[in-house]
């Protein structure tokens, strides 16, 4: 029997959701910004709700603004057994704190970017089935349209990568719990958790994205995602 007959592992998502958002331009952190008159957290959740099995969730927040009752977290419904916990100053440390809180019982976790609110449940499903299938990590990426270049400190560029061998990686980036854990505790930071189990020598296979997993980064990013929301709307999607 080889690991992808087993029984399903349990899944942990940690939703990283502490980021100031400074790019956005808003006044207050980018998961609490409004899409369609809710948080971009609630429609992040809302995906994750729908997962199938018994996924745990951790919600990693901004310090000060844990309280699921509070003011900024009207519109979001919490999965069942859902909990909140306060991030950190950098990407990693948030992630590295919502791991912390997840019950022994995950095999697989999940981490996923609050701001990429319209992600499918189907790349979900893709990244915790290629895990399953054996994967020390999966993520979801796209091809690079544009021509991408490596430039130093003056701008200059030194180098014009393979456009056929890049990818654009989104989350849920999906990982074997150890091989997450012992990523981070190798004390790096990095702006993916892809990228800490690439340092530790793990394979990290890359499964099919979606354009609708954008990251909402800017008041265009948010203006889009409006945009798609209401196309699917009026598509009945
Ligand atoms: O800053 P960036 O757009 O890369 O953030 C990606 C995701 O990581 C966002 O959902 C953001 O809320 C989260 N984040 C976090 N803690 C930080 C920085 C970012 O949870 N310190």
């Amino acid at each position: 029997m080889t690991d992808a007959d087993a029984a399903p592992s349990s899944v942990g998502v940690v939703v990283v959701a502490a980021g100031s958002g400074s790019r956005l331009g808003a006044d207050l952190p980018k998961a609490f910004v409004h899409l369609a008159g809710r948080p971009l957290l609630a429609h992040a959740l809302d995906t994750i709700a729908r997962m199938p099995g018994r996924a745990e969730v951790v919600v990693v927040a901004p310090a000060g603004l844990t309280d699921p009752g509070g003011p900024l977290w009207s519109g979001v419904v919490l999965p069942a057994g859902a909990v909140v916990v306060p991030g950190g100053a950098e990407r990693t440390d948030s992630v590295a704190a919502g791991m912390a809180a997840l019950g022994q019982g995950c095999e697989i976790v999940l981490v996923h970017d609050a701001a990429r609110c319209l992600m499918p449940l189907a790349v979900f499903s893709r990244v915790v089935e290629a895990v399953r299938a054996g994967a020390a990590g999966a993520v979801p990426g796209l091809p690079v349209v544009d021509t991408v270049k490596t430039v130093d400190a003056a701008g200059v560029i030194t180098g014009t990568p393979e456009r056929s061998t890049l990818r654009a990686v989104q989350t849920p980036q999906g990982f074997r719990r150890e091989v997450l854990e012992r990523a981070h505790a190798s004390g790096l930071q990095a702006t993916d958790d892809a990228a800490l189990v690439e340092l530790c020598g793990d394979d990290v296979v890359v499964v099919e994205g979606d354009p609708l997993g954008a990251k909402v980064t800017t008041a265009d990013d948010l203006e889009r995602a409006q945009w798609l929301l209401d196309r699917a709307a009026t598509l009945g999607e």
